[in-house]
């Protein structure tokens, strides 16, 4: 009987994105998976890549092979849950823009989760939060 360590899970390079298929590296993948630690850049906790978290990652989700991992799962856990509310707070705002725009809460909502998406070391959209700023500004007087 083969005992595999716990920590190594087969890899099936056929089950890849066509993107990952098609991009440099993916003939050389190995035979295994194995847990990959880094530090997350929101919370500097260390965190591990769970050999089997990316077998699901690369192999179910075909989640591009060269995406990388920056966030330990908690502040995964909330980086996503911010961009749902940015989305649908978009949403909200192009279902009814004359309103939304003389809404404060709303817009104040929007501004919070503008800035805080970066944080997690997403894009920014400096152009979204001067225009939610500027509508903010004129709210106050
Ligand atoms: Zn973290």
């Amino acid at each position: 009987m083969v005992n595999t360590p716990m920590n190594k899970v087969p890899l099936n390079k056929n089950a890849y994105s066509q993107q990952s298929k098609r991009s440099v590296g993916h003939e050389f993948l190995a035979a295994y998976y194995e847990d990959i630690k880094y530090v997350c850049i929101k919370c500097n906790s260390e965190a591990v890549f769970l050999a089997q978290d990316q077998k699901q990652a690369y192999e179910v989700r075909k989640e591009y092979m060269w995406a990388e991992r920056k966030l330990c799962n908690s502040c995964w856990k909330q980086m996503r849950a911010i961009k749902a509310k940015l989305v649908s707070v978009e949403l909200e705002y192009c279902a009814n823009k004359a309103e939304r725009l003389l809404n404060e809460a709303f817009l104040t909502q929007w501004l919070d989760l503008l800035v805080l998406y970066p944080q997690f070391g997403k894009k920014a959209n400096p152009a979204r939060v001067e225009f939610v700023k500027k509508h903010l500004m004129s709210q106050a007087r």
